[in-house]
């Protein structure tokens, strides 16, 4: 059988927030590129879809037209003894529904010329001229029905299990972090009012039980930052949803690994960049990963379309983040391990800057330097 080869300047494989981010940005550059993904049934991402506003801001488009709920107050509490709702004067997160958000930001990448094509899976990675200045090289990607596509760039943004990062790397060292979640339908809530955003702490070890409301469903969720040690399961979900909202007919429930070790691990294999999960760029301390996904997808454009050498410039572009990813994960650690008392201090006014950094777009360790400028 003879099998064609498709052509693109820029190949990125995996449409998901940061797949898009770095094909729209290409896209819009004038550069021909060519997203890569499974059928949209194959694709379905567990993810709470809680868009921070500091990744709100980072995306390239306003994602109005998929915002569910948007929220400026969260309620949290330590093993449901103390409880409290922190404010803020402007929303904090935008409830997202993540299929809806997937599909939006696809359309974006889309309509600025970024093309789609499914594939079933990928079967191999091969690169030649990799030394090459005169732009000479090209990566191939044969998928697994034996479909071969080339580019001079591929970006792998195809998340935590990243087959592309297995072809070339092989997997990444250290415990990633871990979520559970499942979308109970807002006519299983009988007894309970309808949830603002939540975050239980100590409702997991090492991590948080969540409520994220978007209309008609809550997302429920559980999150641990040290993966397997603290084992997450389909039980305690269904525990804690029925502590919480009285019900536990959760629908879709599926764990996932949330990679969070991006500064232990490289940016790049010869002319393939990994970008968000594939790249470990989630933080570890709430298992946000939004924001890494968008924002490396978009340094990984800058740097293909920027002078110079790609692979140093991207490893520059990131560098800030990386280092505060190094931080938050140590912070995560001392926070989980001295619960109730982090708590405390939450609770005795360290809420405030954090709830305002939120608010204004910044990150954990900005709005921290920001607090202490200003003590
Ligand atoms: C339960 C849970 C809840 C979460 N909630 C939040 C939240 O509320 N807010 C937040 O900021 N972060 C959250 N995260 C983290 C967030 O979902 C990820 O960090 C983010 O989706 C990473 O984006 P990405 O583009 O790197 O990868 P992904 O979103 O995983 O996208 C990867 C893409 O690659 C494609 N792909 C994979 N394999 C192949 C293949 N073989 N061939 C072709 N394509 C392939 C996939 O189909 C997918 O489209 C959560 C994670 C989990 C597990």
């Amino acid at each position: 059988m003879r099998v064609s080869t498709t052509e693109a300047e820029v190949l990125v494989v995996g449409a998901g927030p940061a797949g898009a981010a770095a094909a729209l940005d290409l896209a819009r550059a004038g550069v021909s590129v060519l997203m890569l993904d499974r059928p949209a049934q194959a694709r379905a991402k567990p993810c709470a879809g809680g868009v921070t506003i500091k990744a709100a801001q980072r995306l390239r488009f306003a994602i109005a037209p998929v915002v569910r709920e948007s929220v400026s107050a969260i309620t949290m509490s330590h093993r449901g003894r103390w409880v409290d709702r922190f404010e803020a004067a402007a929303p904090v997160c935008l409830m997202t529904h993540r299929p809806e958000l997937d599909a939006f930001c696809l359309t974006q990448a889309r309509q600025a010329g970024a093309a789609l094509e499914h594939i079933p899976g990928i079967a191999r990675v091969t690169q030649d001229g990799l030394h090459t200045a005169d732009g000479a090289g090209r990566v191939t990607l044969i998928a697994s029905d034996g479909q071969a596509f080339r580019g001079r760039w591929l970006i792998a943004a195809d998340g935590a299990h990243s087959p592309v990062r297995r072809l070339l790397l092989g997997q990444p060292d250290g415990a990633t972090a871990m979520a559970i979640e499942g979308l109970l339908p807002r006519e299983a809530l009988t007894d309970v009012a309808w949830p603002g955003m939540r975050f239980d702490y100590a409702s997991q070890a090492g991590g948080y039980g969540w409520l994220f409301p978007k209309g008609d469903h809550v997302n429920v969720g559980l999150y641990t930052h040290c993966g397997a040690t603290h084992g997450i399961s389909r039980e305690r979900l269904l525990a804690y949803s029925r502590a919480r909202l009285g019900s536990d007919a959760l629908e879709a429930v599926k764990g996932y690994p949330i990679p969070v070790r991006g500064d232990q691990q490289p940016l790049s294999a010869g002319r393939v960049l990994f970008a968000g999960d594939a790249a470990g760029l989630a933080e570890a301390l709430l298992g946000e990963g939004i924001y890494g996904a968008v924002f490396s997808g978009q340094m990984a454009a800058a740097a293909i379309l920027g002078a110079g050498d790609v692979a140093a410039s991207y490893q520059r572009n990131l560098q800030s983040w990386r280092r505060e990813l190094a931080v938050v994960r140590r912070l995560a650690r001392v926070y989980y391990r001295l619960l109730p008392v982090p708590y405390a201090l939450l609770r005795m006014g360290l809420h405030k800057p954090l709830m305002t950094g939120f608010a204004e777009g910044l990150t954990l360790v900005q709005s921290k330097r920001r607090w202490l400028t200003r003590q």
